[in-house]
């Protein structure tokens, strides 16, 4: 038999093709209903879209979802023989190709099954790379279809189905593929928003409960130390002398300080989340924002014994919220000196193509790659609170900051061997 690629779209609503559902099938999809409606546990309803497929309707199959940036992963391979199967987990390894015409991908963007009644060497030359191949060959699979898994009128991943049989695929086996996978879309969808919901809910949790013991640290300091004045004071006899009175003043100042930015931080993220920042811009003389700045963290760059070198190019001014600005550029030096491990900072300040640029490097601890991709995203945490205190939300404030100003922020980092941020803010508004 030749290879035959055959674009289906069969509309639901044909009754030629609804026709073609024996009463076997509408059985079947019916039990499918139930089963895949019996449970919002995301990877137990995986597992059961799997096992319909291999009990009832293929030898093999693929479940493939889509990513919020539009890619493809994988997230289910079954064969039907379970002396095959651990051997068909190998496909794992090779996600879909975005690239590859007339399989997955193929099918995701068109929103139409595709069916290939027998796969010919040709065709998975094209299709699949060569160690897929040699597992493609061994479990000796020769009849595929490719069927988009939808829910809410949108594609949310592909079915791939294959069979060993000498019969190939038929239209008839594509539309029984396509109720399931109307069923199973459904059913996926649910499970993952209800997974993402409890994620969403326990990273709350968490946030509030690092939150409050965040804030009840300075507080209980400054209680400390206002009830040692009080004391001293409601005691006629015992003076603390002056000098003593100005350090308990200002370690209380500088508590007060912590707590008020935390509780700023909290509205940001509240103002984030409900699209309500507002930017109030002014002309900004960047290089004297950089270095107003670098004046308060002089203390604690002196304290922490840090050798911070800065090159600052003057006559740099934006049109930015100036007070947000100075939020964005203080996390990242406080992130610099909190992670920089007492190894030296360098600070650039620059103008390039329009856009002021602010480049902060350290050889601190550094961010692995998987984690480098997450930084920016709200309450994301690399470090143990043991070691590190903090909130996981600086960041995700920073990005959104800049990018409402219409810049970019950047992160590029070796574990062990320290990080490099750059913020690109445009200089006309
Ligand atoms: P926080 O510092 O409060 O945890 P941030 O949003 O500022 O929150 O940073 C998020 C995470 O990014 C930190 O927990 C840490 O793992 C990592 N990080 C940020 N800046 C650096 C840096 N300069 N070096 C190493 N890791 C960093």
């Amino acid at each position: 038999m030749q290879t035959e690629s055959i674009m289906v779209n069969m509309n639901r609503k044909d009754t030629s093709a609804s026709r073609l559902l024996a009463k076997d099938n509408l059985l079947f999809l019916s039990e499918a209903s139930n089963i895949l409606n019996s449970s919002l546990d995301y990877n137990a309803t995986l597992v059961s879209v799997a096992d319909l497929i291999v009990s009832n309707i293929a030898d093999f199959c693929i479940i493939d979802l889509m990513e919020r940036n539009g890619h493809i992963r994988r997230v289910a391979v079954k064969d039907a023989d379970s002396h095959l199967n651990t051997f068909a987990q190998q496909m794992y390894n090779y996600p879909p190709n975005p690239k590859v015409k007339g399989a997955i991908y193929d099918a995701a963007r068109s929103g139409k099954a595709i069916l290939i009644p027998f796969a010919e060497e040709e065709w998975l030359k094209q299709v699949a790379y060569s160690e897929e191949l040699q597992i493609i060959r061994r479990l000796g699979l020769n009849s595929h279809m490719f069927v988009p898994l939808k829910s809410r009128g949108r594609v949310i991943g592909v079915l791939t189905f294959a069979s060993r049989s000498s019969a190939p695929f038929t239209k008839e086996d594509v539309v029984l593929a396509e109720e399931l996978a109307v069923r199973a879309g459904i059913a996926v969808d649910n499970a993952r928003l209800y997974k993402e919901a409890q994620d969403a809910v326990r990273a709350r949790d968490e946030f509030l409960s690092i939150a409050s013991h965040e804030l009840k640290t300075p507080l209980t300091s400054i209680l400390l130390q206002l009830q040692i004045v009080l004391g001293s004071i409601r005691k006629e006899s015992s003076e603390i002398p002056t000098k003593r009175l100005e350090t308990m003043l200002e370690n209380t100042e500088q508590q007060s300080k912590k707590l008020s930015k935390l509780i700023n931080d909290l509205l940001n993220i509240s103002l984030i989340t409900t699209g309500r920042l507002t930017l109030d811009k002014e002309k900004v003389n960047f290089p004297n924002l950089v270095k107003d700045i670098l004046r308060r963290y002089e203390e604690q760059i002196k304290k922490s014994n840090y050798d911070v070198t800065t090159e600052i190019r003057n006559n740099i001014f934006g049109c930015w919220d100036k007070v947000r600005i100075e939020q964005v550029i203080s996390n990242l030096i406080s992130n610099a000196i909190k992670y920089g491990d007492r190894k030296p900072i360098s600070i650039q300040v620059n103008k390039r193509n329009n856009q002021a640029l602010f480049i902060i490097k350290d050889n601190g601890i550094g961010i692995t790659s998987p984690f480098q991709k997450q930084i920016f995203e709200r309450f994301a945490r690399g470090v143990s609170p043991k070691h590190y205190r903090g909130l996981g939300v600086g960041l995700y404030i920073s990005k959104n900051i800049i990018e409402a100003h219409g810049g970019s922020i950047k992160v590029k980092s070796v574990l062990r061997k320290g990080s490099l941020f750059s913020v690109e803010l445009p200089l006309k508004n």
